[in-house]
Parts: structure tokens; sequence; C-alpha cells
């Protein structure tokens, strides 16, 4: 459970990259480890990254013929 709590210091939104100013309401995200917007709606552990299909396996990389 994450509580929301006005912004102490400017800094940046670790789920959509925005700004945060000071009072404005966040919350401190624990899945990322960092504080996001209270409404934002971004907030994804993983870094946002298109797929890459293997051209051997056609699976989704990483794949097995990365394993060497
Ligand atoms: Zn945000
Ligand atoms: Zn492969």
């Amino acid at each position: 459970m994450s509580a929301v709590f006005p912004a102490r210091y400017a800094s940046k939104c670790a789920g959509c990259g925005e700004r945060i100013t000071v009072d404005e309401p966040v919350r401190f995200d624990d899945e990322i480890g960092a504080v996001v917007h209270d409404d934002c709606d971004d907030a994804a552990p993983a870094p946002q990254r298109p797929a890459v299909v293997c051209t051997t396996c056609w699976l989704t990389k990483p794949c097995e013929c990365d394993a060497d």
C-alpha cells in the first residue's frame, strides 16, 4: 500500500517521466521504488521497450538463441 502525500520538493515522476512540482499529490510506488504522480497511470515496473523477435526461432527476445 502506498500513501498519497504532497511532494516536498520538485522531482521527476518515475512513471511517466513528467516533472513533479512541490505540493503536487504523489505516492511512493513500491514496485518502481520511486515517487510517481498520484494519478499517474503510466507507472510500469519495466521500461517500455519494443518487442524484438528472434529471426532464428521467431520467439520474442530474449530467447534460447541468445544463451551462448
Ligand atoms: Zn507521472
Ligand atoms: Zn531465438
